[in-house]
């Protein structure tokens, strides 16, 4: 192929991926959408390169809605998809084999451009200098909805404040409503499914989800471009804004100008502004006093790090959506091994579905343990529940089998106590994890055993010494 055409053809890939990146998580996104390689483009016609048939068939299952908005927007509505099948890796000799699928031969495509068609065509929104406002709209995902938001003690006061503003925009006291939580809790799915439903219900409410920063890059483009006033009327029209973590606006004192005024216009008229952060306000440094002051006027709800029964619901949520079946007791594992936040829940998910596949079998708990060890493993924390209990069964010449029975003999007890206590020590495990991990034990015998073992380090030489030399093991 030559320059010219591979340049083009990696261009319109690469807007294709902009569009999918802000539609999707980013562990799908790494999983099914890095190993792809733009292949051709002929006419309108798009060919990417996928390595399996298995792969072809899980984008055409659960992403062909996502592929149809970035060829939109990449090649337009007449833009088409084919997919090149690796379906044999080939040896030396031998080149692969591929096969060329159109994107049209399924069945999920014709229904989703069935319903397309169906629905009234939107009339295109007013131009506006400076602002791509079709743009803006492709990022209002779909896929966020309050049904598949699972509710927990987490996140009730965050999804019921943000599902009274979704019914009533503008109206109630919560504006602005400013949810806060780590990364990976579920705020911008929060904020989306508020969007998503007074899209769906109020038809004539215009609803304009952005990143701050994003946000941040209109606003020194429309400087450069000498389109200020552009900018701020466009803002001013919306009748809902959603603000996405608003945190990346700290230190960027114009951009804070500008959003004061916008949001002292949206509030005064009554429209509704709806705003998330990765801490709590108080907190939010470098943001201006009279901003702050303001994200008080209304409501500020917090997600916390989900329980685990919510994760659980995840989880099964998250697979019936797939239509995959998992054992519970593969379920339980994952949940409780997993509990930092939902978007590394759901990325160990989908590692363990793609894994699955590969390998051709189902996903049993040795799998799970596999895929988990190589998540963990790229963490900080690189020890976890599995080597502590290797390293510690070895130490003391018992099986990992006998720390997990229900024997109370003491020559069993004590190495299941050091165990429990190492887990406690050095994982981010709960201690109701960590006494599933030990036979399903309740975490007041995990505070017994880490209780047992910190006196005993004080009191006897021995045993300090002991736990010592353990600790080398874990590197
Ligand atoms: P944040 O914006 O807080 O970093 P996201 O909203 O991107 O987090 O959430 C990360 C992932 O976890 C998303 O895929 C989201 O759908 C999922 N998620 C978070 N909370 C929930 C929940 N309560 N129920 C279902 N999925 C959730
Ligand atoms: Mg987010």
């Amino acid at each position: 192929m030559n320059y010219q055409l591979r340049r083009e053809v990696d261009e319109v890939w690469e807007k294709c991926l902009q569009v999918i990146k802000a539609n999707i998580s980013e562990q799908s996104f790494k999983t099914w959408f890095e190993p792809i390689v733009p292949f051709r483009l002929d006419g309108k016609t798009l060919t990417i390169q996928v390595p399996s048939q298995f792969f072809y068939e899980w984008l055409e299952e659960n992403y062909i809605h996502v592929l149809r908005r970035a060829l939109d927007f990449a090649i337009g509505r007449e833009g088409q998809l084919e997919y090149s099948i690796i379906v044999d890796t080939g040896t030396d000799r031998q080149p692969p084999i591929k096969v060329h699928v159109p994107t049209t031969n399924s069945p999920v495509a014709a229904e989703a451009r069935q319903k397309a068609a169906s629905e009234p065509r939107k009339p295109a929104p007013p131009p506006v200098r400076g602002i791509d406002t079709t743009e803006l709209d492709l990022f209002l995902n779909a896929n966020y909805s309050f049904d598949n938001y699972i509710e927990g003690d987490c996140n009730r006061l965050a999804r019921s404040a943000g599902m009274a503003v979704a019914q009533r925009p503008g109206v109630t006291s919560f504006n602005p409503l400013l949810i806060y939580g780590g990364v990976g809790l579920g705020k911008t799915h929060l904020v989306q499914a508020i969007g998503n439903h007074i899209k769906g219900h109020f038809g004539d409410k215009s609803v304009l989800y952005v990143s701050s920063e994003k946000f941040t890059n209109q606003f020194i483009n429309a400087i450069k471009n000498n389109t200020l006033q552009d900018f701020t009327d466009f803002y001013m029209r919306v009748d809902t804004l959603i603000l996405d973590d608003v945190q990346f606006l700290s230190g960027k004192e114009k951009t804070q100008d500008t959003f004061f005024h916008i949001f002292n216009h949206l509030h005064q008229s009554g429209r509704q502004i709806i705003m998330t952060s990765d801490r709590r306000p108080s907190e939010l440094q470098g943001l201006q006093d009279r901003l702050l002051s303001r994200f008080k006027w209304g409501l500020t709800a917090d997600l916390q790090q989900p329980d685990l029964e919510t994760r659980i619901a995840i989880i099964q949520r998250k697979l019936q959506a797939e239509g995959i079946y998992i054992e519970a007791s593969v379920i339980e594992y994952v949940a409780h091994s997993v509990n930092t936040n939902v978007r590394e829940l759901e990325g160990v998910i989908i590692s363990l579905m793609a894994q699955a596949s590969l390998v051709r079998r189902d996903i049993d708990l040795e799998l799970a343990k596999n895929v988990l060890k190589n998540i963990v493993s790229t963490e900080e924390k690189e020890v976890n529940i599995d080597t502590i209990q290797d390293i510690v069964s070895d130490f003391y010449d018992v099986t990992i089998a006998d720390l997990k029975s229900k024997s109370r003999k003491k020559e069993l007890v004590f190495p299941r106590q050091v165990a429990m206590y190492f887990a406690k020590e050095l994982t981010d495990l709960s201690l109701k994890s960590i006494g599933y991990h030990f036979g399903g034990r309740d975490h007041s015998t995990v505070i017994h055993a880490v209780q047992t073992i910190s006196d005993l380090m004080e009191q006897d030489e021995a045993v300090k010494e002991a736990l010592q030399k353990i600790r080398s093991n874990f590197g």
